[in-house]
């Protein structure tokens, strides 16, 4: 029999959506809950004594010294670990272009993207390399991917899963979640890994839930917010199409469809990319040359190993973030930029609390467009920016947000579904998603 190591090394040698596949046994699974299931870990979380590379050449040499909370809480529960899956340098980008270790192609067009920052994973789902993987979502790194490749992607609450041992990118948008083919897995995963972690001061103590009992739930007493603003120029009209499908199944689910505004979303895009790169710039000095990951030869004092080693070790999207973060910060500039993108932060969040007092859940498409061409869009940073437009906002107000399979465009590209519910309502995401999933299935 094919192992699930070498079946995962031969889908890798096809989309290049690992950086590591194990040796078989390195990893043995305890026994447990998830009962061997099969997991790939993005490259931005540690696993102990496996390298840990965030996709970049800064950190080619770094092996972990621990595991993730949420890697080692899948570990005792009883995962099997398949590899790491390459991504975007340190998360930054929407189609996996920015690895330092090479695109990942999409298995439904190899000609085209999967989705970024957590292609690997992506792939590594909807191809069953892996029964599910772990991904990180900042903007929709986990969502955008999951509509790109047919899968499930799940970004839960900002808070209901430890970020411990996750490298940061913006920590205050940073959520840990999974790609899965199935409803199923990613509601046992959530239940494993969910909960507060003594080494991350930002989980919340909210209780655990049963996700699966959420895919028994009864939907026909829950309100469906249809957002205006989610619904106007720009999206292709396959997708449009199939979102107003799947609104039509809600109807005829017994629920209530109510018009719901989001009016501060507009401004989504801008108020991510201001805070996101602020904190990036400070969360990536820690790359310094001294400490660890790359060091720059020949540098003769401390200012030029710090700049060689930064100057040879990222690549030009983590640069232009960083950049961007510390003008941002600058004086004279906080006021105008990071200040007051504060607070117009605020205002999104206000937005989603008046919308979950009419309803309870929001309904969207994930990305105005199936998965794009290769090299389309590297030479435009705006135009990648923008394929964030629906995800952003979520994380924004750190509810929890899903991308659900609901079809196939005429190119035979998939189509995801977003839906958002207010904060720590992940059963009701569990239980509206398998009113409308299309499972789908990539063979190899
Ligand atoms: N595509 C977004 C970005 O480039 C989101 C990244 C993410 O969620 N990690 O920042």
């Amino acid at each position: 029999m094919v192992s699930a190591f070498e079946t995962a090394r031969t889908i890798n040698t096809k989309y290049n959506c690992f950086l590591e596949v194990f040796e078989d046994g390195r990893y043995s699974p305890l026994p447990g809950k998830l009962n061997g299931m099969t997991v790939a870990i993005k490259d931005v979380l540690a696993l102990k004594d496996a390298r840990l590379t965030c996709g970049s050449k800064f950190l080619e040499n770094f092996t972990s010294l621990y595991s993730a909370t949420c890697v080692e809480r899948l570990r005792l529960a009883g995962a099997v670990f398949i590899g790491k899956t390459n991504m975007d340098e340190f998360a930054m980008g929407s189609s996996n272009e920015n690895s330092a270790y090479g695109a990942v192609l999409n298995p439904y067009d190899v000609t085209r993207v999967p989705g970024g920052s957590s292609g690997g994973s992506a792939v590594a789902a909807a191809t069953g390399a892996a029964r599910l993987a772990l991904g990180t979502d900042t903007g929709g790194s986990i969502r955008q991917p999951a509509a790109f490749t047919g899968t499930v992607g799940l970004k839960p609450t900002y808070g209901r899963i430890s970020r411990y041992g996750l490298t940061a990118f913006a920590s205050s948008f940073d959520t840990v979640g999974t790609f899965s083919r199935t409803l199923e897995d990613a509601a046992i995963a959530l239940e494993v890994m969910a909960g507060s972690d003594p080494h991350d001061a930002t989980t919340a103590t909210a209780a655990v839930e049963e996700y699966s009992l959420g895919l028994k739930k009864d939907i026909a007493t829950l309100r469906i917010g249809i957002p205006k603003e989610y619904f106007g120029e720009g999206i292709e009209p396959d997708i449009r199409e199939a979102v107003e499908a799947a609104r039509k199944k809600f109807e005829n689910a017994g629920c209530t469809i109510v018009p719901v505004s989001l009016p501060h979303s507009k401004y989504g895009i801008a108020v991510y990319y201001i805070l996101t790169t602020a904190e990036a710039s400070s969360n990536l000095a820690r790359f310094d040359g001294i400490r660890y990951g790359k060091r720059s030869k020949d540098s003769e004092t401390l200012l030029e190993t710090y700049v060689r080693s930064r100057s040879e070790g990222f690549g030009p999207e983590v640069k232009r973030r960083i950049m961007l973060g510390t003008y941002v910060l600058s004086s004279g500039y906080y006021d105008a930029y990071y200040k007051r993108a504060q607070k117009v932060r605020r205002l999104i969040k206000e937005d989603f609390t008046k919308a979950f007092a009419e309803c309870d859940a929001l309904l969207t498409p994930t990305t105005p467009t199936t998965a794009f061409k290769l090299g389309d869009k590297v030479t435009d940073p705006l135009a990648m920016y923008l394929n964030d437009i629906f995800t952003v906002n979520a994380n924004i107000a750190g509810v929890p947000a899903i991308s659900i399979p609901i079809g196939l465009d005429r190119n035979g590209l998939p189509i995801g579904a977003q839906l958002i519910t207010n904060d720590f309502e992940e059963t009701n995401l569990f239980a509206l998603a398998k009113e409308v999933i299309t499972e789908l299935r990539i063979e190899n």
